[in-house]
C-alpha cells in the first residue's frame, strides 16, 4: 500500500509547534476583547457564488485560487478563501446589522490554491476583525490600533504600516478612465493577465506582482488626484488620528488590495523579515459590500492577518514559548491501580496536569518516561508503599530527598509542593 502524505501546501501542526500557536491565539483573543469585539464562527464551506460575487471575479483568488467542487446535491461549494464575505453573509442572514452596529472578530483556516512557499500555503489561518455600521474614520483608526497592540503584546518589531484611500465608486470611475487611457498607451509592455484586466478591471493591474508592470506604473496617474473633498477629509482625519496615537505610517498611493470589495481606507502592515512574503495584515473599508449582498446600506471596515506569518515573526523575536507543564507522573507497580487513579483524578480536580504511566515496565524505565515527560514530581506506588499505605514522592527537577506520604495526604502535599 502506498504511503499517503498530506496535501501539498496543507501542513500538520505538530505538538512542539502548538504551544506557540496557543499563546498567539490567546493574545489575539484578549486584544479583541480589550476593544469590545465579539467572536463569530462561520462554516468553512460556503456557496461558491458568495465568493465570486463578493471578492470579484477578476481577482487572483476567484480566478485561480479557490477550492471549488460540486457536491452530491449538485451544488457548487467552495472552501472559504477568506472570511469577510462569510461574516457579512452571516450578519445579513441573522439580522445582526439590522439598525445595529457590531464589532466582530474571527479566527480559523482559509484555503487558497497558490504555489506553496515560505509564508504562503494552501491551507493557512487568518485572524480578522470586522466593524460593521460605522462610517469612520474613528473606527478605521481603532482597527489599526488593534494591529499595533497585537505587535506590541507579541513583542514583534519592525512592522510598517502602509495606508491609502481608494475613494468612492464615483472618484474611482473617473480614475479608472484615466488609468485605462495611460495603460492603453503602454499595452506593449503589459503581460497577459494585465491585458485581460485592462478593460474589465484596470485597477487590479495596480496590484500586479510582476516587477515589469510595477515599473510602468511609476508614471501612471494616481487615484489621489481624482478624490473628492470629503474623501480626502476622511483620509486626512485618519492620518491625524494615527499620528496622535504615535503610530507611524507610510502613504502608498499604489496600494489597492487584491479584493474588489474595498472602498475608501485601505492598509497593509508589512515587514522585511519574512523573505518574499511581506504582508502580515491587510484590510480596509468595504462600504458597498453589504448592500451588494442584499443587506441594508451599512458602512464597514476590517482586516485579516495571516497567522503563519505572524507566528513566524513572533518566534523570530520573542523568547521560546514554554509547552504546557506536566506536574506529576503516576507510577503504579502493583496489580491494582485503583488508588493511584483516584489520586490522579483528585490532583486534576485541583488543577494539576497529571500523566499516568500506561503499559508495563520496570521502575527504571517508568522513571525514564517520567523524566522525559517534563513532570516535576513522580508519584510511585510499589508493593512496599502499598503495604504501608503511602506513596513515594520523587522530585524530578530539584535535588531534594524523596518522601513517603500517607495516601490520604498525597493530594494536599502535591498541591503544596507544585502550586
Ligand atoms: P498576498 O499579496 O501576499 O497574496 P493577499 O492580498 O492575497 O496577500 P489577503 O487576502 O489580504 O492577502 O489576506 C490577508 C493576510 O493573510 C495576508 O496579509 C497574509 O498575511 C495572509 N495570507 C494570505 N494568503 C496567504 C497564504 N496563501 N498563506 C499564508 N498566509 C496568507
Ligand atoms: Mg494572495
Amino acid at each position: 500500500m502506498r504511503n499517503i502524505q498530506s496535501v501539498r501546501g496543507m501542513n500538520d501542526l505538530l505538538p512542539d509547534q502548538t504551544a506557540v500557536w496557543h499563546r498567539v491565539e490567546a493574545v489575539l483573543r484578549e486584544v479583541s476583547e480589550k476593544y469590545g469585539y465579539q467572536e463569530i464562527r462561520t462554516p468553512v464551506v460556503e456557496k461558491t457564488a458568495l465568493f465570486t460575487q463578493s471578492i470579484g471575479d477578476q481577482t487572483d483568488i476567484v480566478e485561480k485560487e479557490m477550492y471549488t467542487f460540486v457536491d452530491a446535491g449538485e451544488e457548487s461549494l467552495t472552501l472559504r478563501p477568506e472570511s469577510t464575505a462569510s461574516t457579512v453573509r452571516a450578519c445579513i442572514q441573522h439580522g445582526l446589522i439590522h439598525n445595529r452596529q457590531i464589532r466582530l472578530w474571527y479566527m480559523g483556516p482559509m484555503f487558497r490554491r497558490e504555489r506553496p512557499q515560505r509564508g504562503r500555503y494552501r491551507q493557512f489561518h487568518q485572524f480578522g476583525v470586522e466593524a460593521l455600521g460605522w462610517p469612520g474614520p474613528d473606527i478605521d483608526g481603532e482597527i489599526i490600533r488593534i494591529g499595533e497592540r497585537i505587535w506590541k503584546e507579541l513583542g514583534i518589531q519592525g512592522i510598517i504600516l502602509e495606508i491609502n484611500t481608494l475613494g468612492s465608486e464615483r472618484s474611482r470611475t473617473a480614475y479608472r478612465q484615466a488609468l485605462t487611457g495611460f495603460l492603453t498607451e503602454n499595452t506593449d509592455s503589459l503581460d497577459e493577465v494585465s491585458l485581460r484586466r485592462l478593460h474589465t478591471n484596470p485597477l487590479r493591474i495596480l496590484d500586479s506582482k510582476n516587477p515589469q508592470i510595477q515599473a510602468i506604473l511609476k508614471d501612471a496617474p494616481v487615484l489621489q488626484d481624482f478624490m473628492e473633498a470629503n474623501e480626502q477629509e476622511h483620509f486626512e482625519s485618519l492620518c491625524n488620528s494615527l499620528a496622535q496615537s504615535g503610530i507611524s505610517y507610510r502613504i502608498n498611493p499604489r496600494l489597492v488590495r487584491g479584493l474588489d470589495y474595498y472602498s475608501g481606507t485601505v492598509f497593509e502592515w508589512i515587514t522585511d523579515r519574512l523573505g518574499a512574503q511581506s504582508a502580515v495584515c491587510a484590510g480596509g473599508r468595504y462600504d458597498k459590500l453589504i448592500t451588494n449582498r442584499g443587506g441594508k446600506d451599512t458602512p464597514a471596515v476590517g482586516f485579516a492577518m495571516g497567522l503563519e506569518r505572524l507566528i513566524e515573526l513572533a518566534m523570530l523575536q520573542s523568547e521560546k514559548v514554554e509547552a504546557q507543564p506536566v506536574h506529576a507522573y503516576m507510577i503504579d507497580l502493583t496489580d491494582s491501580s485503583e488508588v493511584t487513579i483516584r489520586i490522579a483524578e483528585k490532583l486534576r480536580d485541583k488543577g494539576l496536569n497529571v500523566i499516568e504511566h500506561c503499559g508495563e515496565g520496570k521502575l527504571g524505565n517508568q522513571l525514564k518516561k517520567a523524566d522525559q515527560s517534563g513532570a516535576a514530581l513522580a508519584l510511585i506506588r510499589g508493593q512496599d508503599e502499598a503495604e504501608s499505605g503511602v506513596i513515594q514522592l520523587k522530585h524530578l527537577r530539584e535535588n531534594k530527598p524523596h518522601s513517603n506520604v500517607p495516601v490520604e495526604e498525597v493530594v494536599e502535599q502535591c498541591v503544596k509542593t507544585l502550586m
